[in-house]
């Protein structure tokens, strides 16, 4: 159960130094009950109590990482059942499955679509991040072979998929310093499994063939020490396994019931044959509520749809997404060009810069700090008005970079031109179409 505020306040020391970063003890425990402040901020508090803070602050789904490094991939630690009540923490890592009975070609093609099929969209990268490789032979060389070639061919995520630990130990020779997700353990094999993730500090993923079970497999292992567990109900109907998503996601959120209190692990891949279908269920478990998403293959019709949903579901309502402030070139300006200014609204942001390349006139985009919104809501709120804009201009040093000192705005903000030419004497203010698709017609008309 987490702590209030208050509770937080009689476990700090009460000097109110401001090390913090805050002024007083009262405004740190507020901010650590809120998630808004790290509890290593405050150098006093004692071991004894830092342990207890952190025990009582453990989100109620703990945050499971597969892999090392830049590429390794967060799943769990959500807080909430709804986005509209805080955000969704870390998005569904989407595997591709590998199987040790694939021809060689086929292994190769799927490696290469892990690789080539990524996206840019709004200044991010979407892409892939898993791979679950499924010992289907039996043989253990088998598989420890393919593992070493996905673990060569690609900076993924590993999951090993097997139900005998031999092969898994196998599997683990070849890519134990990946800390792959070792899938999965049973009743029968939760012992060894758990030996194998001690040893190599992986995590581990629990299979049952009901939420009971589950429970009582996550209580065996967390009692044997193993911390980073991964959770499947075993379900292979959509209806079942959407269900028991809902269940896992409320028994640990509502009733802080711990033994659920670990991400999924859903496989769409197992519930049907048809990869339109398979990339329908996907988009389910990435809404409800699954922690890694494991798909038969990656085409890029099916996948681009699913990261964007991702992207979407998963961006912090209450933050809009925004592009970092400054002069961005477009084309490769030189002292001639045009200067144009906008928001930093990413959306505003990508329109505008995606028309100003389509004019095929080289130019400068100014971006503005509007803390993510939009031209015409930001210039409502009086951010993106002439005596925030005119320092701002000055700041850029754009002024150095063109010889002309022509400043074109958004047709929206007109009503700020004469202000403008107030707070920058010696620029001429041009009044820019209100609509990004009129960029290209205006920007060809451009005489420094
Ligand atoms: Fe209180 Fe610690 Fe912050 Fe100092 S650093 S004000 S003791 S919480």
């Amino acid at each position: 159960m987490p702590l209030t505020g208050i509770e937080i306040f009689k476990l700090l020391p009460k000097t109110n130094c401001g090390e913090c970063g805050v002024p007083t003890c009262l405004a740190f425990a507020m901010s650590l009950a809120a998630g808004k402040a790290e509890l290593s901020a405050c150098p006093y508090i004692s071991e004894e109590t830092k342990a207890k803070l952190l025990e009582a602050s453990a989100p109620p789904i703990r945050p499971v990482t597969i892999g090392v490094g830049d590429r390794a991939s967060k799943v769990g630690g959500e807080t909430v059942m709804f986005r509209h009540e805080k955000r969704f923490e870390n998005p569904p890592g989407f595997a591709i499955l590998i199987s040790d009975t694939m021809e060689e070609s086929e292994v190769d093609s799927r490696l290469d679509r892990c690789k080539q099929l990524q996206y840019e969209r709004v200044g991010l990268t979407l892409r892939p991040e898993l791979v679950a490789v499924k010992d289907d032979s039996g043989d253990a060389a088998k598989f420890e072979a393919l593992v070493n070639k996905v673990k060569q061919n690609s900076d993924c995520g590993i999951i090993l998929m097997s139900t005998n630990p031999d092969i898994l130990a196998a599997g683990l020779n070849a890519c134990a310093d990946r800390k792959p997700l070792l899938y999965a353990a049973s009743e029968e094999t939760s012992d060894r499994l758990a030996d194998l993730a001690k040893e190599n500090s992986c995590p581990v993923a629990v299979k049952a063939s009901n939420l009971e079970e589950l429970a009582q497999l996550t209580t065996k292992l967390t009692e044997a020490g193993v911390k980073d567990i991964v959770l499947d109900s075993g379900s292979r109907t959509v209806r079942q396994a959407f269900n028991d998503q809902v269940i896992i996601r409320s028994a640990a959120l509502n009733k802080k019931f711990r033994p659920l209190g670990f991400p999924t692990i859903a496989f769409p891949c197992e519930m049907t044959d048809d990869p339109m279908k398979e990339a329908v269920i996907a988009s389910i478990f990435v809404a409800k509520y699954g922690g890694i998403i494991v798909l038969s293959d990656f085409q890029g019709e099916s996948l681009f749809p699913l990261l964007v949903e991702r992207m979407n579901i998963y961006t912090d309502p209450q933050r809009p997404l925004a592009t970092t402030e400054g002069i961005y070139e477009i084309g490769g300006p030189n002292e001639n060009s045009p200067v144009l200014i906008t928001s930093n609204f990413s959306l505003t942001y990508f329109i505008v810069s995606s028309e100003v390349e389509a004019s095929r006139i080289p130019s400068y985009l100014l971006v503005m700090d509007t803390e993510g919104l939009s031209v015409m809501t930001s210039w409502a709120a009086g951010k993106f008005v002439a005596d925030a804009i005119g320092p701002f201009v000055k700041k850029s040093e754009i002024g150095d970079k063109v010889k002309h000192h022509k400043l074109i705005i958004p047709g929206y903000i007109a009503a700020e031109s004469g202000g403008l030419e107030e707070e920058l004497p010696g620029w001429e203010i041009l009044i820019g179409p209100r609509e990004g698709a009129h960029i290209p017609a205006y920007l060809k008309a451009w005489k420094p």
